[in-house]
């Protein structure tokens, strides 16, 4: 895309801006001085963005007693409490919503099975579900609506907010963050929920200290979310990454994608659900019964001893690393970050999955690599805040507030 220069002068001040709010974001409090030399920006330039950003709400001025007294310096710092945004995740099984501030902190949330959507007609329940979640839980007196994100799986266009593809939900081309847009009138982020996932991690998790991460979901199916550089990892359709569906077992079973022996036949929740059922049909003894069988009740068996559950996930964890071999000889992360109900068999499971790693990736890239739990294992909406995090720290979203509630 080709900007006119004046389209360009107007592009690089949201960039200035967003990297000064960025600045005081990150130091909690800064004065005007400091923040002109941390940015190398003027003094009047910085002048001008620190009163615009003040006119709309987003910073306010704070006075710092100096330490050898007298007049007390005025430094700037961001206004948190004022502005909210909700991030929603779309899941196979429940609808999770939730209030974050606008620094990321969660304020309340809330979560609905969706099999109470009448006739399962998800979209029009979801939208329905937003609005009394907002009349329920936002003061509208003391807080502002900033944005609205919703992660789901299965394929989604970022660039348009659309669902491509969920057939759990039987979706096709639903345009949700236009439907969402016209209904609260705030920017909506809808985007693939273990990519977005990778972002908060990146942001506020397990791999905030790296620049290039993994994580590797193992759910219902296995997916997973690729940071290279800083960014999530993607291409013309957003649809990278379909570790699941990377052959794993030659011989293995069908997989619902047409090919056989996929990982996700293997490593998913499901595929272990299946295993152990089927081995406690062929009588092999157990704690474990098929009634009310669980991933979480698998992994407590396995911790304290039994053997076939033990059996199954030493080979799940011994097929997974093979995964990750793979991921890291393509990707040569420095973290790898496992997400799923399968971590709390920690203890078993990362071990073998190590060995796994190091007998099948590249000797020299091996050493590079963290393999470790990501941090949101159960916060469903943090995926959304990563992307509200993601438009606000560039500028866009940033923009927006500004023109929005510019007061001055
Ligand atoms: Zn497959």
């Amino acid at each position: 895309m080709k900007h006119s220069p004046v389209a360009n002068i107007e592009f690089i001040k949201q960039v200035n801006t967003a990297s000064v709010y960025r600045l005081i974001d990150e130091q909690k409090q800064i004065s005007r001085v400091a923040l002109a030399k941390l940015s190398e920006l003027a003094p009047a330039s910085i002048t001008k963005m620190a009163r615009q950003l003040m006119a709309a709400g987003l910073i306010k001025e704070i006075a710092q007693q100096a330490s050898t007294g007298g007049r007390p310096a005025i430094s700037l710092t961001c206004e948190i409490e004022k502005f909210v945004f909700v991030s929603g995740k779309l899941g196979r099984n429940n609808l999770t919503i939730a209030l974050h501030d606008i620094a990321g902190t969660k304020l309340t949330t809330y979560r609905v099975a969706l099999d109470t959507a009448p006739d399962n007609n998800v979209i029009p329940f979801l939208l329905a579900q937003i609005a009394d979640f907002i009349d329920a839980n936002i003061n509208t007196d003391l807080q502002r609506l900033i944005a609205i994100a919703v992660t789901s799986p299965g394929l989604i266009d970022r660039e348009s907010g659309t669902i491509v593809y969920l057939p759990k939900h039987n979706l096709k081309d639903i345009p949700l963050g236009s439907l969402l847009t016209k209904k609260f009138s705030v920017p909506t982020y809808i985007a693939n929920h273990t990519q977005s996932l990778s972002l908060a991690e990146l942001y506020f998790g397990a791999a905030q200290d790296c620049q290039d991460s993994v994580l590797l979901s193992v759910h219902d199916g296995v997916g997973s979310g690729i940071i290279n550089n800083g960014k999530i990892f993607t291409n013309h359709n957003n649809q990278v990454g379909e570790i699941g569906h990377i052959r794993i077992d030659p011989l293995g079973l069908p997989c619902h994608c047409g090919s056989h022996g996929c990982l996700e036949t293997i490593a998913s929740n499901e595929a272990i659900l299946k295993q152990i059922t089927g081995l406690i049909n062929q009588g092999h003894e157990t704690s474990l019964t098929i009634e009310g069988l669980t991933i979480e009740g698998i992994c407590s068996a396995a911790n304290s001893g039994d053997e076939l559950a033990v059996q199954v996930l030493q080979r799940v964890s011994k097929l997974l690393g093979q995964a990750i071999a793979i991921i890291v000889n393509l990707f040569n992360p420095q973290k790898l970050l496992i997400k799923g109900e399968i971590v709390a068999a920690k203890e078993l499971i990362f071990p073998i999955i190590e060995h796994s790693v190091q007998q099948h990736a590249l000797g020299s890239f091996v050493p590079n690599v963290v393999i470790n739990e990501a941090q949101f294992q159960n916060e469903p909406s943090m995926a959304g805040v990563a992307l509200v995090r993601k438009a606000l720290l560039e500028g866009s979203l940033l923009n927006h507030i500004i023109h929005e509630y510019d007061n001055s």
